[in-house]
């Protein structure tokens, strides 16, 4: 099937997005949520782009440098948020702050402050939904992942759409292409020349998905598809479970938490 089509049945299937809604696509100026973007737009939907700026140098700029060319090209409004100015610092010395005092691996400290400031621009800017461009290969990923820290559980919240935590605070994330594998993704940007960076994320080393990522990748793509299929079939037993989760607001920062304090404030309050 073709990748449009494919996409445009995960929308439908799992109605992730309807025409009248704003919705924020987070741009990282890499291929997956670049397409996505182009595609949503393609589509109809009403979309704006936000871009994280991490401060990483050479990449990040070059990164942003992509993302306005695409918006420009494609007429999308476009927000850059830039970390420095709403931490202080770039993300390498916000982690290394976080990493003095535990072991947490690059991606992880990122990925928590990249969710937290999604979110609360989202809800900022009245978009009722976030898209990433997450597909099958990250996806299929994160289950084995979870498996190998002996934790389904940790991936109560996957899905292509978010979906344990119901919360006025709380914007949905939907993964339109949650079902399309990343060669497929790759080989669309290049037919549609879309200007974006191939390079991996400079920070992204010795993590957990590294080395899951090594393992799947030259597994065929219909082993990929049953990791998540089966996955998906396993989620709603998993989510009954917590449905009585209590959603509170972070003492600091006011987001919504499962604890005391979310996930970012946790994490920077161990900060020196
Ligand atoms: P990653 O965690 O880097 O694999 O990225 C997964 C998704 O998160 C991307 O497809 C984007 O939608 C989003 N994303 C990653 N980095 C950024 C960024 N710097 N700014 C905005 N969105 C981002
Ligand atoms: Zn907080």
């Amino acid at each position: 099937m073709q990748l449009e089509t494919k996409v445009k049945n995960t929308i439908s299937k799992y109605k992730l997005l309807n025409k009248k809604e704003k919705i924020l696509v987070a741009l990282s100026g890499g291929k997956d949520s670049t397409v996505i973007a182009y595609l949503l737009k393609k589509f109809g939907y009403n979309i704006e782009g936000l871009h994280i700026d991490l401060g990483l140098g050479k990449y990040s700029d070059r990164c942003l440098e992509k993302i306005k060319e695409f918006c420009k090209e494609q007429g999308i409004k476009l927000h850059v948020l830039d970390i420095k100015k709403h931490f202080g610092t770039r993300m390498c010395y916000i982690r290394q702050g976080v990493q003095k005092e535990i072991n947490v691996s690059n991606c992880m400290v990122c990925g928590i402050v990249k969710k937290w400031m999604l979110n609360r621009w989202a809800r900022k800017l009245r978009a009722s939904k976030i898209v990433t461009g997450h597909h099958l290969d990250d996806e299929a990923q994160t289950v084995i992942m979870n498996l190998l820290q002996g934790n389904l559980d940790l991936g109560i919240n996957s899905g292509p759409i978010t979906g344990s935590t119901q919360d006025k605070k709380f914007v949905s994330r939907i993964k339109p292409l949650y079902f399309i594998a990343e060669n497929d993704i790759r080989e669309y940007s290049k037919l549609k020349k879309l200007p974006v960076i191939y390079d991996p994320c400079p920070c992204a080393v010795s993590s957990l998905r590294i080395r899951v990522r090594g393992f799947l990748e030259n597994k065929p793509k219909k082993d990929k598809e049953k990791i998540v299929d089966n996955f998906l079939k396993m989620l709603p037993e998993m989510r009954k479970k917590i449905k009585d989760w209590n959603i509170v607001y972070c003492k600091i920062c006011g987001e919504p938490a499962r604890n005391k304090l979310c996930k970012k404030c946790e994490l920077l309050s161990l900060k020196r």
